[in-house]
């Protein structure tokens, strides 16, 4: 009954306002029945954890963040960027290595400070877009020998556009990550768009539905939602436990720098392990159609 409340109001402010009172009065049943509206393609309870690499102090994070995932036995998902895997090249093997999953988040990352400033990937040309998408996978097979299956648009929902699908289906991608579960269809589950494309949302958390459930809105910005590590961890913690009761699936990003702080990843993995949620990596999700 709640779930088709949001997305069809186009006025921003209304949009706003409607998200602030279901954050105040009922968020945890506006997430619950939101959530249980999606058809799980994995039946059971799963998890998805990935990274957004777009920064060199995500790179300095990069160490620690898969000894961390090692500790716990845990793989996930890389959006990585072309120039830092010819500038990076080993700690990426590495990933690679240890079972993670690559994910394209395009070759220059527009409009990263280092190397693309004002460049904004939304405002880029069919031809500058694809580019950048097929720039990045080839630096990925020849550096990474891996072929690359998934996209995630620099900086998301907001410079996303859906020109990015028919350049994936040209470049015989799976899947893209790069809406907020919120603001798309299948419930916070993947979903087919078009083109054959499937869109895996990011996902929210119990208390803030209509958010994106990240370090940005919970830690980051002013006027964060929650502005505390341990409340961030609680709110996963909490978050998992719905998760589970109702087999759902739920995928986060997270920004590699920010989550080793404090040992907020340290304490997300041993919450994944002892959820009863299984955990997967994107890719799986076509592994287990075709077997
Ligand atoms: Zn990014």
């Amino acid at each position: 009954m709640w779930s088709p409340l949001i997305r069809p109001i186009k006025n921003r402010y209304l949009a706003y306002f409607a998200r602030r009172v279901i954050h105040a009065t009922c968020p945890e049943s506006y997430f619950i029945n939101y959530m249980k509206k999606q058809q799980n393609p994995f039946k059971e309870a799963t998890y998805a954890l990935t990274f957004d690499f777009d920064f060199e102090k995500d790179i300095d994070a990069f160490p620690l963040l898969l000894d961390m995932l090692q500790k716990h036995e845990i793989k996930a998902g890389f959006a990585v960027i072309g120039k830092f895997v010819e500038k990076y090249p080993d700690i990426h093997k590495r990933a690679v290595d240890e079972g993670h999953e690559i994910i394209n988040h395009t070759y220059t990352h527009p409009d990263n400070p280092h190397w693309a400033p004002k460049r904004y990937f939304n405002k880029l040309t069919y031809v500058e877009q694809k580019a950048e998408i097929e720039k990045a996978h080839e630096v990925f097979h020849k550096i990474l020998g891996i072929e690359c299956i998934g996209f995630r648009t620099p900086h998301y929902g907001n410079l996303h556009t859906e020109s990015v699908y028919p350049i994936l289906a040209e470049l015989g991608y799976k899947y893209s990550s790069s809406s907020a579960a919120s603001a798309y269809n299948g419930y916070g589950a993947p979903y087919t768009h078009s083109h054959g494309i499937i869109e895996i949302p990011t996902g929210c958390s119990i208390h803030f539905p209509l958010a994106i459930f990240d370090s940005w809105n919970m830690l980051r910005k002013n006027k964060p939602f929650l502005g505390d590590d341990e409340l961030f961890v609680n709110e996963f913690a909490e978050t998992m436990q719905v998760i589970a009761e109702h087999n759902l699936f739920l995928t986060h990003y997270f920004d590699p720098y920010d989550i080793i702080e404090n040992n907020k990843l340290d304490k997300i993995c041993h919450i994944l392990n002892t959820s009863n949620t299984q955990t997967t990596l994107y890719r799986d999700l076509f592994h287990q159609h075709s077997s």
